[in-house]
Protein backbone atom coordinates (compact mmCIF):
# COMPACT_ATOMS: atom_id res chain seq x y z
CA UNK A 1 0.00 0.00 0.00
CA UNK A 2 1.07 3.25 -0.86
CA UNK A 3 0.43 7.00 0.45
CA UNK A 4 -0.53 10.27 -1.32
CA UNK A 5 -1.37 13.69 0.02
CA UNK A 6 -4.96 15.03 0.18
CA UNK A 7 -4.26 17.71 -2.11
CA UNK A 8 -3.07 15.93 -4.90
CA UNK A 9 0.27 16.88 -5.72
CA UNK A 10 2.33 13.62 -3.92
CA UNK A 11 1.67 10.10 -4.59
CA UNK A 12 3.09 6.48 -4.40
CA UNK A 13 5.07 7.60 -1.06
CA UNK A 14 6.24 4.20 1.13
CA UNK A 15 5.10 3.13 4.43
CA UNK A 16 8.77 4.02 5.72
CA UNK A 17 8.46 7.58 3.72
CA UNK A 18 5.39 8.75 5.34
CA UNK A 19 6.12 7.56 8.88
CA UNK A 20 9.57 9.64 8.92
CA UNK A 21 8.15 12.80 7.49
CA UNK A 22 4.92 15.19 8.91
CA UNK A 23 3.28 17.28 6.03
CA UNK A 24 3.38 16.20 2.74
CA UNK A 25 5.62 18.10 0.67
CA UNK A 26 2.50 20.09 -1.29
CA UNK A 27 1.27 20.81 2.63
CA UNK A 28 -1.32 18.33 2.54
CA UNK A 29 -1.79 14.85 4.77
CA UNK A 30 -0.99 11.28 3.93
CA UNK A 31 -3.75 9.33 3.23
CA UNK A 32 -3.65 5.48 1.89
CA UNK A 33 -4.28 5.56 -1.80
CA UNK A 34 -7.11 3.16 -1.78
CA UNK A 35 -9.24 1.72 1.59
CA UNK A 36 -9.63 -1.67 1.58
CA UNK A 37 -12.69 -3.06 2.83
CA UNK A 38 -13.27 -5.96 4.99
CA UNK A 39 -16.13 -8.76 4.57
CA UNK A 40 -18.63 -9.46 7.65
CA UNK A 41 -17.20 -12.99 7.58
CA UNK A 42 -13.94 -11.39 8.08
CA UNK A 43 -14.84 -8.92 10.69
CA UNK A 44 -16.88 -12.07 12.55
CA UNK A 45 -13.21 -13.78 12.14
CA UNK A 46 -11.99 -11.27 13.97
CA UNK A 47 -14.14 -10.88 17.50
CA UNK A 48 -11.77 -12.05 20.53
CA UNK A 49 -8.79 -12.15 18.87
CA UNK A 50 -6.11 -10.26 21.83
CA UNK A 51 -5.13 -6.73 20.71
CA UNK A 52 -1.87 -6.93 19.60
CA UNK A 53 -3.31 -9.72 17.11
CA UNK A 54 -6.62 -7.57 16.57
CA UNK A 55 -3.48 -4.60 15.24
CA UNK A 56 -2.14 -6.73 12.94
CA UNK A 57 -4.92 -8.08 11.41
CA UNK A 58 -5.88 -4.46 10.37
CA UNK A 59 -2.16 -3.23 10.13
CA UNK A 60 -1.55 -6.00 7.20
CA UNK A 61 -3.89 -3.97 4.96
CA UNK A 62 -1.61 -1.14 5.14
CA UNK A 63 1.80 -2.30 5.45
CA UNK A 64 2.95 -4.63 3.74
CA UNK A 65 5.38 -7.48 3.39
CA UNK A 66 7.74 -4.89 1.47
CA UNK A 67 7.47 -2.96 4.36
CA UNK A 68 8.11 -4.67 6.87
CA UNK A 69 7.77 -8.79 7.54
CA UNK A 70 4.69 -10.13 8.79
CA UNK A 71 7.53 -11.64 11.97
CA UNK A 72 8.59 -8.60 12.18
CA UNK A 73 5.37 -6.20 12.22
CA UNK A 74 3.46 -9.25 14.72
CA UNK A 75 6.80 -8.65 16.99
CA UNK A 76 6.36 -4.98 16.85
CA UNK A 77 3.13 -5.27 18.00
CA UNK A 78 3.77 -7.59 20.74
CA UNK A 79 6.35 -5.47 21.84
CA UNK A 80 4.33 -2.19 21.78
CA UNK A 81 1.21 -3.24 23.44
CA UNK A 82 2.80 -5.24 26.31
CA UNK A 83 3.58 -1.99 27.89
CA UNK A 84 -0.03 -1.64 28.86
CA UNK A 85 -0.90 -1.91 32.53
CA UNK A 86 -3.82 -4.47 31.99
CA UNK A 87 -3.46 -7.92 30.02
CA UNK A 88 -6.84 -7.19 27.43
CA UNK A 89 -4.34 -3.45 26.74
CA UNK A 90 -8.27 -2.15 26.48
CA UNK A 91 -10.34 -3.16 29.28
CA UNK A 92 -14.56 -2.45 29.33
CA UNK A 93 -15.99 -0.95 31.97
CA UNK A 94 -19.80 -1.68 31.90
CA UNK A 95 -21.45 0.99 34.64
CA UNK A 96 -25.25 1.78 35.69
CA UNK A 97 -28.04 2.39 33.17
CA UNK A 98 -26.01 0.97 30.43
CA UNK A 99 -22.85 2.92 29.70
CA UNK A 100 -20.28 1.22 28.91
CA UNK A 101 -16.81 2.94 28.69
CA UNK A 102 -13.64 2.14 26.57
CA UNK A 103 -10.48 2.59 29.10
CA UNK A 104 -8.05 3.52 26.33
CA UNK A 105 -5.61 4.86 29.14
CA UNK A 106 -3.96 1.93 30.35
CA UNK A 107 -0.44 2.70 28.67
CA UNK A 108 2.55 3.90 30.26
CA UNK A 109 1.83 8.05 30.15
CA UNK A 110 -2.45 6.93 31.11
CA UNK A 111 -3.42 8.26 27.90
CA UNK A 112 -5.22 7.00 24.90
CA UNK A 113 -2.03 8.20 22.83
CA UNK A 114 -0.09 5.57 24.16
CA UNK A 115 -1.81 3.08 21.85
CA UNK A 116 -0.54 4.52 18.88
CA UNK A 117 2.74 6.14 19.92
CA UNK A 118 4.30 3.29 21.91
CA UNK A 119 4.11 1.54 18.17
CA UNK A 120 5.65 4.63 16.43
CA UNK A 121 8.27 4.17 18.83
CA UNK A 122 8.68 0.54 17.96
CA UNK A 123 8.59 1.16 13.98
CA UNK A 124 11.10 4.03 14.60
CA UNK A 125 13.49 1.50 16.01
CA UNK A 126 12.93 -0.78 13.34
CA UNK A 127 14.04 1.27 10.73
CA UNK A 128 16.80 3.31 12.20
CA UNK A 129 18.10 -0.12 13.55
CA UNK A 130 20.39 -1.27 10.40
CA UNK A 131 21.80 1.98 9.56
CA UNK A 132 23.87 5.09 11.66
CA UNK A 133 21.06 7.16 10.69
CA UNK A 134 19.72 8.99 13.86
CA UNK A 135 16.46 11.36 14.19
CA UNK A 136 15.12 13.88 16.62
CA UNK A 137 11.20 14.34 17.33
CA UNK A 138 9.83 17.31 18.08
CA UNK A 139 6.69 17.78 20.43
CA UNK A 140 4.63 20.98 20.95
CA UNK A 141 2.37 19.41 23.93
CA UNK A 142 -0.52 20.76 26.07
CA UNK A 143 -0.35 17.84 27.82
CA UNK A 144 -0.70 14.36 27.14
CA UNK A 145 1.14 14.00 23.56
CA UNK A 146 4.26 14.84 25.45
CA UNK A 147 4.61 12.51 27.58
CA UNK A 148 3.21 9.47 25.84
CA UNK A 149 5.98 10.49 23.11
CA UNK A 150 8.59 10.55 25.93
CA UNK A 151 7.31 6.92 27.07
CA UNK A 152 7.68 5.75 23.50
CA UNK A 153 10.99 6.59 22.59
CA UNK A 154 13.15 7.23 26.47
CA UNK A 155 16.58 5.11 26.48
CA UNK A 156 16.57 4.63 22.56
CA UNK A 157 19.91 5.95 21.16
CA UNK A 158 18.51 6.34 17.40
CA UNK A 159 15.69 8.88 18.72
CA UNK A 160 16.08 12.07 20.86
CA UNK A 161 12.64 14.17 21.95
CA UNK A 162 12.61 17.81 22.05
CA UNK A 163 9.18 18.40 24.15
CA UNK A 164 7.72 22.09 24.43
CA UNK A 165 5.11 22.51 26.84
CA UNK A 166 3.56 25.74 28.12
CA UNK A 167 4.81 26.13 31.59
CA UNK A 168 1.71 26.26 33.96
CA UNK A 169 -1.09 25.37 31.40
CA UNK A 170 -1.07 21.30 31.86
CA UNK A 171 -1.93 19.98 34.84
CA UNK A 172 0.96 19.45 37.81
CA UNK A 173 0.52 15.67 37.11
CA UNK A 174 1.05 15.87 33.03
CA UNK A 175 4.49 18.61 33.73
CA UNK A 176 5.86 16.35 36.25
CA UNK A 177 5.18 12.84 33.65
CA UNK A 178 7.30 15.18 31.46
CA UNK A 179 10.04 16.92 33.80
CA UNK A 180 10.98 14.51 35.86
CA UNK A 181 12.02 12.18 33.05
CA UNK A 182 15.97 11.36 33.42
CA UNK A 183 17.18 9.68 30.36
CA UNK A 184 19.57 11.48 28.09
CA UNK A 185 17.87 11.42 25.19
CA UNK A 186 14.68 13.26 26.70
CA UNK A 187 15.17 17.48 26.20
CA UNK A 188 12.18 19.24 28.06
CA UNK A 189 11.53 22.75 28.05
CA UNK A 190 8.96 25.10 29.73
CA UNK A 191 7.98 27.65 28.14
CA UNK A 192 6.22 30.49 29.45
CA UNK A 193 3.73 31.14 26.53
CA UNK A 194 0.25 29.52 25.42
CA UNK A 195 0.26 26.32 23.19
CA UNK A 196 -0.29 28.64 19.75
CA UNK A 197 2.76 30.30 20.88
CA UNK A 198 5.34 27.44 21.08
CA UNK A 199 3.82 26.30 17.73
CA UNK A 200 5.00 29.03 15.53
CA UNK A 201 8.41 27.39 17.24
CA UNK A 202 7.93 24.28 15.07
CA UNK A 203 6.17 25.76 12.41
CA UNK A 204 9.28 27.97 11.90
CA UNK A 205 11.53 24.71 12.35
CA UNK A 206 9.13 22.87 9.84
CA UNK A 207 9.07 25.08 7.14
CA UNK A 208 12.67 24.85 6.74
CA UNK A 209 13.56 21.77 4.55
CA UNK A 210 17.12 21.84 5.07
CA UNK A 211 17.02 21.71 8.26
CA UNK A 212 14.57 19.35 8.77
CA UNK A 213 16.17 16.79 6.29
CA UNK A 214 19.75 17.53 7.72
CA UNK A 215 18.75 16.91 11.33
CA UNK A 216 15.78 14.07 10.51
CA UNK A 217 13.16 16.10 12.23
CA UNK A 218 10.22 14.27 12.87
CA UNK A 219 6.87 15.11 14.21
CA UNK A 220 4.63 13.05 16.68
CA UNK A 221 1.33 14.58 16.13
CA UNK A 222 -1.48 12.92 14.50
CA UNK A 223 -0.96 14.98 11.43
CA UNK A 224 1.49 11.80 11.33
CA UNK A 225 -1.07 9.09 9.51
CA UNK A 226 0.63 6.17 11.33
CA UNK A 227 -1.38 7.49 14.88
CA UNK A 228 -4.23 7.71 12.60
CA UNK A 229 -3.71 3.80 11.43
CA UNK A 230 -3.10 2.48 15.07
CA UNK A 231 -5.84 4.27 15.89
CA UNK A 232 -8.10 2.13 13.74
CA UNK A 233 -7.40 -0.86 16.26
CA UNK A 234 -9.54 0.07 18.68
CA UNK A 235 -12.35 1.40 16.55
CA UNK A 236 -12.31 -1.99 15.65
CA UNK A 237 -11.81 -3.83 18.69
CA UNK A 238 -14.30 -1.51 20.59
CA UNK A 239 -16.94 -2.56 18.29
CA UNK A 240 -16.35 -6.49 18.14
CA UNK A 241 -16.54 -5.89 22.17
CA UNK A 242 -20.10 -4.46 21.49
CA UNK A 243 -21.04 -6.39 18.49
CA UNK A 244 -19.06 -9.92 17.89
CA UNK A 245 -21.16 -11.47 15.95
CA UNK A 246 -21.15 -8.03 13.24
CA UNK A 247 -24.58 -7.91 12.61
CA UNK A 248 -25.20 -4.40 14.00
CA UNK A 249 -24.41 -0.45 13.85
CA UNK A 250 -22.56 0.83 16.75
CA UNK A 251 -22.47 4.45 18.10
CA UNK A 252 -19.31 5.53 19.50
CA UNK A 253 -18.99 8.92 21.13
CA UNK A 254 -15.23 10.13 20.93
CA UNK A 255 -14.23 13.43 23.22
CA UNK A 256 -12.49 15.31 20.14
CA UNK A 257 -9.72 17.58 19.81
CA UNK A 258 -7.31 17.39 16.87
CA UNK A 259 -9.89 14.71 15.17
CA UNK A 260 -7.35 11.90 14.62
CA UNK A 261 -10.04 9.50 16.28
CA UNK A 262 -12.59 10.66 14.77
CA UNK A 263 -10.52 10.47 11.27
CA UNK A 264 -9.23 6.93 12.28
CA UNK A 265 -12.83 5.70 12.60
CA UNK A 266 -14.22 7.30 9.35
CA UNK A 267 -11.48 5.34 7.50
CA UNK A 268 -12.82 2.42 9.33
CA UNK A 269 -16.29 2.75 8.71
CA UNK A 270 -15.05 3.12 4.51
CA UNK A 271 -13.41 -0.36 5.07
CA UNK A 272 -17.21 -1.69 5.79
CA UNK A 273 -17.32 -1.39 9.79
CA UNK A 274 -20.78 -0.66 10.94
CA UNK A 275 -20.21 2.55 13.17
CA UNK A 276 -21.44 6.22 13.43
CA UNK A 277 -19.44 8.57 15.49
CA UNK A 278 -20.67 11.39 18.06
CA UNK A 279 -17.64 13.68 18.44
CA UNK A 280 -17.98 15.77 21.59
CA UNK A 281 -16.50 18.81 22.09
CA UNK A 282 -16.03 21.25 24.86
CA UNK A 283 -16.36 25.40 24.47
CA UNK A 284 -14.02 24.73 21.02
CA UNK A 285 -16.66 24.03 19.24
CA UNK A 286 -15.90 25.09 15.46
CA UNK A 287 -16.43 21.24 14.35
CA UNK A 288 -20.47 22.23 16.02
CA UNK A 289 -20.27 25.57 14.25
CA UNK A 290 -19.18 23.84 10.87
CA UNK A 291 -21.77 21.10 10.73
CA UNK A 292 -24.43 23.47 11.22
CA UNK A 293 -24.35 24.82 7.82
CA UNK A 294 -20.92 24.57 6.62
CA UNK A 295 -19.78 27.51 7.54
CA UNK A 296 -17.79 29.02 10.21
CA UNK A 297 -14.78 31.50 11.54
CA UNK A 298 -12.01 30.50 13.85
CA UNK A 299 -12.28 32.08 16.81
CA UNK A 300 -10.17 32.32 19.69
CA UNK A 301 -9.20 29.24 22.24
CA UNK A 302 -11.15 28.87 25.47
CA UNK A 303 -9.36 27.45 27.95
CA UNK A 304 -11.49 24.38 29.73
CA UNK A 305 -11.07 21.61 32.41
CA UNK A 306 -10.66 19.45 29.16
CA UNK A 307 -7.27 21.16 27.91
CA UNK A 308 -6.37 18.17 25.88
CA UNK A 309 -9.14 19.07 23.88
CA UNK A 310 -8.52 22.58 24.12
CA UNK A 311 -7.66 23.28 20.20
CA UNK A 312 -8.88 25.42 17.65
CA UNK A 313 -8.87 23.86 14.30
CA UNK A 314 -9.53 19.84 14.33
CA UNK A 315 -6.46 19.59 11.72
CA UNK A 316 -7.45 16.32 10.79
CA UNK A 317 -10.74 17.62 9.06
CA UNK A 318 -9.01 17.81 6.17
CA UNK A 319 -8.52 14.22 5.61
CA UNK A 320 -12.38 13.65 6.78
CA UNK A 321 -13.04 16.34 4.12
CA UNK A 322 -11.07 14.29 1.60
CA UNK A 323 -13.08 11.33 2.07
CA UNK A 324 -15.93 13.01 1.95
CA UNK A 325 -15.63 14.63 -1.09
CA UNK A 326 -14.71 11.06 -2.82
CA UNK A 327 -11.06 12.53 -3.04
CA UNK A 328 -11.56 15.60 -4.51
CA UNK A 329 -8.29 17.02 -4.34
CA UNK A 330 -8.73 20.20 -5.96
CA UNK A 331 -11.80 21.10 -3.93
CA UNK A 332 -9.79 20.35 -0.70
CA UNK A 333 -6.78 22.96 -1.83
CA UNK A 334 -9.05 25.37 -2.06
CA UNK A 335 -11.39 24.41 1.07
CA UNK A 336 -7.66 24.71 2.86
CA UNK A 337 -7.08 28.15 1.44
CA UNK A 338 -10.31 29.25 3.58
CA UNK A 339 -8.66 27.73 6.82
CA UNK A 340 -5.50 29.38 5.89
CA UNK A 341 -7.45 32.78 5.68
CA UNK A 342 -9.27 31.60 8.94
CA UNK A 343 -13.13 30.76 8.51
CA UNK A 344 -14.13 27.37 7.39
CA UNK A 345 -16.14 26.86 3.69
CA UNK A 346 -17.49 23.82 3.15
CA UNK A 347 -20.22 22.51 0.13
CA UNK A 348 -23.07 20.96 1.39
CA UNK A 349 -22.36 17.75 -0.54
CA UNK A 350 -19.28 16.99 1.72
CA UNK A 351 -21.17 18.24 4.65
CA UNK A 352 -23.63 15.25 3.77
CA UNK A 353 -21.92 13.10 3.84
CA UNK A 354 -20.40 13.91 7.34
CA UNK A 355 -23.77 13.91 8.88
CA UNK A 356 -24.32 10.79 7.98
CA UNK A 357 -21.52 9.38 10.01
CA UNK A 358 -20.88 12.13 12.60
CA UNK A 359 -22.76 13.77 15.05
CA UNK A 360 -21.35 16.80 17.32
CA UNK A 361 -22.54 17.76 21.02
CA UNK A 362 -20.92 20.03 22.52
CA UNK A 363 -21.22 20.45 26.59
CA UNK A 364 -22.43 22.74 27.96
CA UNK A 365 -19.23 24.22 29.86
CA UNK A 366 -17.25 23.41 32.43
CA UNK A 367 -20.14 22.96 34.89
CA UNK A 368 -21.28 20.05 33.00
CA UNK A 369 -17.82 18.22 32.89
CA UNK A 370 -17.69 18.85 36.83
CA UNK A 371 -22.12 17.52 37.17
CA UNK A 372 -20.97 14.72 34.77
CA UNK A 373 -17.74 13.41 36.55
CA UNK A 374 -20.36 13.69 39.97
CA UNK A 375 -22.85 11.93 38.93
CA UNK A 376 -20.54 8.92 36.82
CA UNK A 377 -19.22 9.00 40.75
CA UNK A 378 -22.37 8.72 42.88
CA UNK A 379 -24.08 6.36 40.52
CA UNK A 380 -20.69 3.80 39.91
CA UNK A 381 -18.19 5.06 42.22
CA UNK A 382 -16.29 5.06 39.41
CA UNK A 383 -13.65 8.22 38.03
CA UNK A 384 -13.67 9.49 34.81
CA UNK A 385 -10.91 12.05 33.65
CA UNK A 386 -12.57 15.54 32.02
CA UNK A 387 -12.16 14.42 28.47
CA UNK A 388 -14.08 11.35 29.32
CA UNK A 389 -16.89 13.20 30.98
CA UNK A 390 -17.47 15.64 27.55
CA UNK A 391 -18.38 12.04 26.52
CA UNK A 392 -20.31 10.81 29.03
CA UNK A 393 -22.66 13.87 29.75
CA UNK A 394 -23.36 13.11 25.79
CA UNK A 395 -24.73 9.56 27.16
CA UNK A 396 -26.25 11.58 30.18
CA UNK A 397 -28.42 13.60 27.97
CA UNK A 398 -29.29 11.22 25.04
CA UNK A 399 -29.47 7.39 26.04
CA UNK A 400 -33.27 7.33 25.89
CA UNK A 401 -32.60 8.41 22.24
CA UNK A 402 -29.76 5.95 21.47
CA UNK A 403 -30.76 3.12 19.01
CA UNK A 404 -28.41 0.11 19.66
CA UNK A 405 -25.02 -0.46 21.39
CA UNK A 406 -23.34 3.10 21.83
CA UNK A 407 -19.78 2.77 23.77
CA UNK A 408 -18.21 6.33 25.65
CA UNK A 409 -13.85 6.20 24.12
CA UNK A 410 -12.06 6.97 27.59
CA UNK A 411 -8.98 9.36 26.51
CA UNK A 412 -7.35 9.47 29.35
CA UNK A 413 -6.84 8.30 33.27
CA UNK A 414 -8.23 10.13 36.17
CA UNK A 415 -5.30 9.88 37.58
CA UNK A 416 -3.87 12.56 35.93
CA UNK A 417 -6.38 14.94 36.69
CA UNK A 418 -7.01 15.66 40.68
CA UNK A 419 -7.70 18.71 40.10
CA UNK A 420 -11.03 19.12 38.14
CA UNK A 421 -12.23 16.01 40.38
CA UNK A 422 -12.07 17.64 43.76
CA UNK A 423 -13.18 20.51 41.80
CA UNK A 424 -16.38 18.21 41.00
CA UNK A 425 -16.96 17.57 44.64
CA UNK A 426 -15.73 13.91 44.25
CA UNK A 427 -12.51 12.51 46.18
CA UNK A 428 -9.44 12.25 44.06
CA UNK A 429 -7.60 9.11 43.00
CA UNK A 430 -4.04 8.64 43.13
CA UNK A 431 -1.61 6.02 42.94
CA UNK A 432 1.92 4.90 43.86
CA UNK A 433 3.42 5.92 40.96
CA UNK A 434 1.28 9.43 41.07
CA UNK A 435 2.86 10.07 44.76
CA UNK A 436 6.32 9.33 43.74
CA UNK A 437 6.14 11.90 40.58
CA UNK A 438 5.42 14.78 43.29
CA UNK A 439 8.93 13.89 45.19
CA UNK A 440 11.09 13.10 42.06
CA UNK A 441 14.02 15.19 40.97
CA UNK A 442 13.25 16.79 37.81
CA UNK A 443 15.22 17.75 34.57
CA UNK A 444 14.22 20.74 32.01
CA UNK A 445 14.94 24.11 30.81
CA UNK A 446 12.68 26.98 31.33
CA UNK A 447 12.15 29.78 28.60
CA UNK A 448 11.35 33.00 29.18
CA UNK A 449 9.01 35.23 27.23
CA UNK A 450 11.88 37.36 25.53
CA UNK A 451 14.33 34.94 24.51
CA UNK A 452 14.46 33.65 21.18
CA UNK A 453 13.01 30.27 21.55
CA UNK A 454 13.15 29.26 17.62
CA UNK A 455 16.99 30.09 18.03
CA UNK A 456 17.61 28.60 21.14
CA UNK A 457 15.73 25.34 19.92
CA UNK A 458 17.33 24.85 16.98
CA UNK A 459 21.11 25.73 18.05
CA UNK A 460 19.80 22.67 20.79
CA UNK A 461 18.66 20.06 17.89
CA UNK A 462 21.98 20.75 16.34
CA UNK A 463 23.97 20.26 19.38
CA UNK A 464 21.97 16.94 19.41
CA UNK A 465 22.63 15.77 15.77
CA UNK A 466 26.66 17.02 16.60
CA UNK A 467 27.04 14.75 19.76
CA UNK A 468 25.30 12.06 18.05
CA UNK A 469 27.59 12.22 15.22
CA UNK A 470 30.60 12.21 17.33
CA UNK A 471 29.30 9.18 19.15
CA UNK A 472 28.83 7.36 16.10
CA UNK A 473 32.51 7.84 14.98
CA UNK A 474 34.06 7.19 18.29
CA UNK A 475 31.74 3.60 18.38
C1 LIG B 1 -5.51 13.94 22.41
C2 LIG B 1 -6.66 13.82 23.33
C3 LIG B 1 -7.97 14.00 22.89
C4 LIG B 1 -8.32 14.43 21.48
O1 LIG B 1 -8.15 13.39 20.57
P1 LIG B 1 -8.23 13.65 18.99
O2 LIG B 1 -8.07 12.30 18.39
O3 LIG B 1 -7.10 14.55 18.63
O4 LIG B 1 -9.55 14.26 18.69
C5 LIG B 1 -9.00 13.82 23.81
N1 LIG B 1 -8.74 13.49 25.09
C6 LIG B 1 -7.49 13.31 25.54
C7 LIG B 1 -7.29 12.97 26.97
C8 LIG B 1 -6.40 13.45 24.68
O5 LIG B 1 -5.16 13.28 25.14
Amino acid sequence: MKFHSTRGGVSGVSFKEMLLSGYASDGGMYLPETIPTVSKATLCSWAGLPYDELAFKIASYFIEEVDIPATDLQAIFKRAFSTFSEREVVPVARLQNGLVIMELFHGRSLAFKDLSMSCIGNFYNYFLGEGKRHMTLIVCTSGDTGSSAIEAVRGFDKVDVVVMLPRGRCTKIQELMMTTVQDSNVHVYRMDGSSDDIDVVTRDMFSDPSFVKEHNLASASSLNFTRVLIQMVHIFYTYLQLCPAADGEVEMVLPTGGAGNVTAGMIAREMGLPVRFVCAVNDNNVLSRMMDDGQCDLGDIHVTLAPAMDIQFAYNLERIWYLCSGGDSALIKKVMEDVDKGSVNIPSNVLNKMKSAIKVYTVCGDKEIRDTIKRCWEENKYHICPHTAVGVAYYYKHRKDINGPCAVLATASPLKFPEAITASEVPAPTSERMRELLIAPTRYTDLEKDENWTAIVRAKVEAISKQKALLQRSS
